[in-house]
């Protein structure tokens, strides 16, 4: 581990879809930029998502980025990485069976079509029409036509080939534990691997970027939360629309290939042993499935052939930090996506570069997931 790289115009603190693409992004510019990652790339949620790409039912301070992502970049993410990301746009149901998640539902779709998504109420009959084999109880859903899936293992794997090609490093396997200020701006991170330096550097480590973010006096409200995800045995094809509830308790869609991909929180995951780890549990998991079935009691009986569980980085308002950190000249922050973030990465990491090399993000406006929201007023 001696001879290595340990210096770089840029230095990316975690390798997944966000610190992948922004390298990517970054590189192409012919920065000079250096990736350290914990374990492997994509380890994290970036490959352990279910690959919804959606705008609907998102905080309207996050719809810049996720309408810009699939207005300009989603439909050909896949020519440009020159990787099959497995885009599909065939739309968003997000279903409801109680009036109490009708009425959370129609508040979610009146704010963001005052912000100009094309999203509408409709009826539990419409949405039997749009996504069949659908439980006679679903009363309504939101249904947004533009919305829609992809694959998060080859898109993730695609931007870190695509950053590779263009010049950026990726060191695996270095864990960053700290980052040091040097005349007032931020320069080292210290890792199990020595010291690197950079004269930017960009965080964005999931849920572990709260501990190293506090070693130079920044806290941010982020914490963990685990949620499970479910591959079935293959199906005729049944439904093509990537499918949410108004309580979020489940997600997915099928893949080309026939297999549902479906994740979720059945509510119990804090109690379980291995309530970090990225198993699946025998409690949790039967509590998710049975979620499913009952939204779509024609899966009861379909054979789970793989599952597995990952980490949200939760931010305590529901969006993520993205800015740069005034008190800390140098240091850029990207977390807290609140597993939501793969359908805005795209996105996120041309308001990274931007804030990077021109310190603003001008494409896209992010003003509202400002690092000083948190920032005591008065
Ligand atoms: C089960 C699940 C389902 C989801 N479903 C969806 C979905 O359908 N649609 C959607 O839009 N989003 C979804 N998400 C959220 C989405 O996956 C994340 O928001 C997104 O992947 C965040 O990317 P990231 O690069 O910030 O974080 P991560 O992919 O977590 O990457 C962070 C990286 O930092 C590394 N790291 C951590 N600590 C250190 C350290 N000390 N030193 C060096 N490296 C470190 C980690 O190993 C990791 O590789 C889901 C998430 C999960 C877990």
């Amino acid at each position: 581990m001696t001879d290595r790289k340990k210096t770089a115009d840029v230095i990316i603190i975690g390798g997944g879809i966000m610190g992948s693409s922004t390298a990517y992004r970054l590189a192409k510019q012919g920065l000079d930029v250096l990736v350290l990652e914990k374990t492997e790339i994509g380890n994290g949620g970036s490959c352990r998502n279910a690959g919804g790409v959606r705008q609907s039912a998102r905080d309207v301070r996050e719809l810049p980025l996720a309408m810009y992502a699939v207005s300009n970049i989603w439909p050909t993410l896949g020519e440009e990485l020159e990787t099959d990301v497995e885009y599909t746009q065939r739309g968003n149901i997000r279903l409801g069976k109680t009036p109490a998640h009708i009425t959370a539902l129609t508040n979610l779709v009146k704010k963001s079509t005052d912000v100009g998504l094309d999203v509408k109420m409709v009826t539990g009959d419409e949405a039997r029409e749009i996504c069949p084999y659908m439980s006679g109880e679903v009363l309504g859903a939101s249904w947004c036509p533009t919305d829609g899936h992809a694959n998060p293992l080859s898109t993730t794997l695609g931007f870190y080939k695509k950053a590779l090609e263009n010049g950026a490093v990726f060191v695996t396997g270095v864990t960053v534990l700290g980052l040091k200020k040097q005349h007032g701006a931020v320069r080292q991170i210290l890792t199990n691997d020595g010291i690197y330096e950079a004269d930017r550097i960009l965080l964005c480590a999931g849920h572990a970027s709260r501990a190293i973010a506090n070693t130079v006096g920044i806290d941010l409200p982020v914490e963990r939360e685990t949620s499970e995800v479910f591959v079935t045995e293959q199906m005729l094809p049944m439904f093509d629309v990537m499918l949410g509830t108004s309580d979020a308790d489940f997600y997915g869609h099928q893949s080309e290939h026939g297999s549902f991909v479906l994740g979720g929180m059945g509510g119990l995951e804090k109690f379980t042993s291995n309530y970090e780890g990225n198993e699946t549990h025998n409690v949790t998991l039967p509590k998710l499935s049975r979620g499913v079935i009952g939204y779509f009691p024609s899966l009861a009986g379909v054979k789970i052939i793989r599952s597995w569980a990952g980490q949200y980085d939760v931010c305590s308002d529901g969006v993520p930090v993205i800015d740069n950190v005034p008190e800390v000249p140098g240091l850029t922050v990207a977390f807290g996506f609140c597993g939501h973030g793969f359908g805005i990465a795209p996105a996120v990491s041309i308001a990274l570069s931007e804030l990077i090399t021109q310190g603003v993000s001008t494409t896209i406006d992010i003003s509202k997931l400002n690092y000083d929201r948190f920032a005591a007023k008065g």
